[in-house]
């Protein structure tokens, strides 16, 4: 799962739209796909150290379907990242199921990715499944590299939705384009449906993909955070306790601390307090002292107490 951004990014408003803004969010989802009903699947369970987990490739079509599954896993590599959704849902439309499968995007720069597979043999099996993707789609005026570099992304989503192993599994895409978010330098990102529209006719136009009905784009608005939702750092200060007795001092902002290293290394030492089990050490690279953060209980279940240096085995 990438890194999620706080306040900002197509995985932070995707999360606060199916959060707090569902049903709003599924009546334009239903408009979009022309759909009677859509329901969400839960995330694909936990995993310590990874957390909540993104469907991947066609897992979610649970063990009714594990040759199409097997299939899809021959045909495409299995090394390195693979194909991952942002959510799942099922819809009915005019009677019939449809799984829908979900992509969101809320800059021009994440509409951006090229292949990096790390062999000749994972590279031939992408091209080949891009290329019968493109013959399902009737797409013949592009060349293997177009589908590469520089939506690679979009590309293998596609090549998923038209894998022919699919037998009749019936699958749309909803690519979801948050408009007006704030992302910061180095992000564009589309301001009114007009850019986002441009920005996408010319990735399809790269593509040679025309309109098709399995894959739906709705323009959904991005809500940044007010400036009362924005985190306030309110510095403190606890002790630096050092082995030979000697005391100093470190600032803190909720769960980290700095502080300066008597060594004299002129920049400061960081630390952040996790939940137990892990007590992360902190390492002078200037000259090796190792530091530890400790916690006191308080109502709120623990505060950082002090920075102690752990003595040397
Ligand atoms: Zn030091």
């Amino acid at each position: 799962m990438a890194q999620i951004g706080h306040g900002y990014g197509s995985e932070w408003h995707l999360m606060q739209t199916m959060g707090r803004l569902r049903v709003h969010f599924d009546d334009e989802v239903k408009r979009t796909l022309g759909a009677e009903s859509i329901e969400w699947l839960d995330c694909n369970g936990f995993e310590d150290g990874v957390g909540l987990r993104e469907h991947l490739q066609l897992d979610f079509l649970g063990l009714a379907s594990a040759a199409t599954r097997e299939a899809w896993r021959v045909a495409w590599p299995q090394s390195g990242n693979v194909p991952n959704w942002d959510a799942v849902g099922k819809a009915r439309v005019n009677g019939v199921d449809w799984w829908i499968l979900v992509e969101a995007k809320a800059s021009i720069q994440e509409l951006h990715s090229k292949c990096n597979a790390s062999s000749d043999s994972s590279t031939r099996k992408i091209k080949a499944v891009f290329r019968s993707a493109r013959r399902a789609l009737g797409i013949t005026t592009v060349k293997d590299e177009a589908w590469l570099e520089p939506y690679y992304q979009f590309c293998n989503r596609l090549a998923i939705l038209s894998f022919p192993g699919l037998h009749g599994i019936r699958a749309k895409l909803l690519m979801v384009y948050f408009v007006g978010d704030r992302s910061g330098p180095g992000r564009t990102c589309p301001a009114d449906e007009n850019a986002w529209r441009g920005a996408i006719d010319a990735m399809y136009q790269y593509l040679g993909f025309g309109k098709n009905e399995h894959v739906c784009n709705l323009l959904f608005p991005a809500f940044p955070l007010a400036v009362s939702d924005r985190i306030e750092a309110v510095s403190d200060t606890i002790p630096v306790r050092l082995v030979d007795g000697e005391h100093g001092t470190a600032r803190i902002v909720g769960n980290n601390a700095a502080w300066l290293c008597p060594c004299g290394d002129r920049l400061p030492l960081l630390g952040t307090l996790f939940p137990p089990p892990r007590r992360p050490i902190t390492v002078c690279p200037g000259c090796g002292r190792r530091f530890e953060l400790y916690r006191r209980q308080d109502a709120t279940g623990g505060v950082l107490d002090s920075v102690r240096e752990i003595a040397p085995a």
